[in-house]
């Protein structure tokens, strides 16, 4: 009898102690959630954003941050804040998408500041081609891992100049890994984009980055850029490509509730 008592006791003991755990862990997990929200909510892009793209976009950050590893580089150490503030500018662009996107994404390194970068430069004059190395604020490399500048992260974020590194890397990373875009839509990209050259060489300031010169891959990261950032300005200024990026991405941030440009 004593010794049923005994084990019934131990078996209870042991019941508890698992359901507290459990319920420890849930609590950290709440805890931690808490935090990504609040990390969240404080950025700048969180206040243009309509209410049901924030209800997506609070789930894509959760699922982006669990299932795409961070790693510092350069002695930077990773923290779920600095998480939050990638993964929601990576996940804003695929909003208007179904599905998961990052599928071939291995990882995000981070770098304290510019990093640099064994390149063959090509030489435009000559075409001679020359091993180099370069300063970069961020990097695609193919649809495998995405590099980036955090101190640049920082700055692309902090005002809506046209200019977001983030928004540029993973276009880049989204054009390699689900290439899409039917022929008229590529030969609409490819007219804007030398549309803006001759706008450079007329010299006048154009809305769009002029690094978006060099090719069409580089365009359209940059026209990305500025959709995301001053789409009311761009809808005025080109409006074909305004209606080609608002299809290609499935959103239309000129109609969201503040867009600040
Ligand atoms: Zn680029």
């Amino acid at each position: 009898m004593l010794r049923l008592i005994v084990i019934a006791l131990v078996l209870l003991a042991v019941t508890w102690a698992l359901r507290n755990r459990r319920r420890r862990r849930r609590a950290t997990r709440d805890a931690r959630r808490f935090e990504r929200l609040a990390s969240l909510q404080s950025l700048r892009l969180w206040a243009r954003l309509p209410d049901e793209l924030r209800d997506t976009l609070v789930a894509r950050v959760e699922d982006f941050i669990e299932r795409v590893p961070f790693t510092g580089a350069g002695g930077l150490t990773v923290d779920d804040s600095m998480r939050v503030r990638i993964a929601a500018q990576c996940c804003l662009v695929t909003l208007g998408h179904e599905g998961w996107p990052f599928a071939a994404l291995h990882g995000i390194t981070l770098h304290p500041d510019e990093f640099v970068v064994r390149q063959e430069i090509e030489d435009e004059d000559t075409g001679v081609v020359t091993e180099g190395y370069e300063a970069l604020s961020g990097q695609a490399i193919e649809s495998d891992r995405i590099v980036l500048s955090w101190r640049d992260v920082l700055e692309g974020d902090a005002h809506d100049d046209g200019y977001n590194v983030v928004i540029h890397e993973v276009t880049h990373f989204l054009e390699h890994a689900n290439p899409g875009g039917d022929q008229a839509a590529r030969a609409a990209l490819e007219a804007a984009r030398e549309e803006l050259g001759r706008a450079l060489d007329r010299g006048e300031t154009p809305l769009i980055d002029p690094y978006g010169a060099e090719d069409t891959a580089e365009f359209l990261a940059v026209a990305a850029e500025t959709f995301f950032e001053r789409p009311r300005e761009l809808r005025a200024r080109h409006p074909t490509l305004y209606v080609l990026l608002r299809e290609s991405f499935r959103l239309d941030p000129a109609e969201w509730p503040n867009p600040t440009q």
